[in-house]
């Protein structure tokens, strides 16, 4: 094995510089937003339908040297003048036009990606990471469970309209209220069942459906995330009362309400390892 001085330094991966080629209003609370570009060229997906990018967020009023170099900018700046990052699902991706497609929740003038997503205007560059990703409905499932808020909602319309022919599709979505639905189907014509938050705490209408959910005999996939006081609560009824095996889930806070991204980051491993204390001793 190599010596640790003689292994070469850990490099940052690549970076893709893309710029913004339209937008679009889909309902009040989300904003699509199509990168591309030929700093797209080298873009690849896996097959996931969860693919995710990392955007990259410099500190207001910071410029980095050109070509963009995420190790020279740590070696060479402060900490405080480092990109910020957002995560965000890849909605779809059309390699043959080199476009992204990547739909934000507008959730207020808090945050970068939301309000930088609502004024975003065509030939805008974003830098983004990735992609990377997990999970696509598997064909030998019995049934697919599909359960989420808005921020889920990319990553379970792009899971329905990839679903195997005959699927059994179960599919939840919160949104704020009927104005935020969206048309997506499987090929089979399955329809997300609707919950509309209203003035009820985020994820309540979501916990209270999928719980009343009369499970299918069989064998489930299901893709479960949103807001992490709610996908904890989801887990609980999932592994603990559903006795549902742990691959057969995908599940993880995508956001947690009243904390930046970077602060709920710094929580959730933590946050993740107390979750799995409390529920796996009883599953
Ligand atoms: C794998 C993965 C995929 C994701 N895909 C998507 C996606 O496709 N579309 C999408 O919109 N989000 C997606 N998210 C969630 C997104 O990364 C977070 O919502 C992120 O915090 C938004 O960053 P921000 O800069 O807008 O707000 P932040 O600076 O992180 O937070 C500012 C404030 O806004 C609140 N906030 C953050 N997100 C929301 C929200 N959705 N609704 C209400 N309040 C919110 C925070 O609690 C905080 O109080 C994904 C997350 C992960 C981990």
């Amino acid at each position: 094995m190599a010596d640790r001085a003689e292994r070469p330094p850990r490099k940052s991966p690549k970076v893709h510089e893309a710029k913004v080629v339209r937008t679009e209003r889909l309902t009040p609370h989300m904003v699509r937003v199509v990168l591309g570009g030929e700093g797209l060229a080298a873009f690849e997906l896996a097959g996931f339908t969860d693919h995710y990018v990392k955007l990259i967020f410099p500190p207001q009023g910071v410029t980095y040297p050109e070509p963009f170099d995420m190790d020279r900018i740590r070696e060479e700046l402060p900490r405080d003048q480092w990109p910020a990052n957002r995560t965000y699902t890849v909605r779809s991706w059309d390699a043959a036009h080199r476009e992204l497609t990547i739909d934000f929740v507008v959730h207020g003038d808090e945050g970068l990606a939301g309000p930088w997503a609502a004024l975003a205007r065509v030939g805008d560059t974003m830098r983004l990471l990735g992609p990377g990703g997990g999970y696509a409905p598997a064909p030998e499932a019995d049934w697919h469970l599909l359960a989420g808020d808005e921020s889920a909602l990319p990553a379970i319309a792009a899971a329905m309209e990839r679903m195997p022919a005959g699927a059994v599709v179960h599919a939840f979505v919160e949104v704020a209220g009927p104005d935020d639905e969206q048309k997506t189907a499987t090929p089979d014509g399955t329809e997300i069942t609707w919950l509309h938050r209203g003035e009820r705490p985020v994820g309540e209408a979501l916990v209270e459906a999928v719980t009343a959910l009369d499970f299918p005999e069989g064998r489930v996939c299901a893709f479960v995330h949103g807001e992490a006081a709610c996908v904890r609560e989801l887990r609980r009824l999932l592994r603990m009362e559903r006795q549902v095996p742990k691959d057969q889930l995908s599940i993880s806070g995508y956001w947690r309400l009243g904390q930046t991204d970077e602060a709920w980051r710094a929580v959730k491993r933590e946050w993740n390892e107390q979750v799995e204390r409390e529920q796996e001793g009883a599953a």
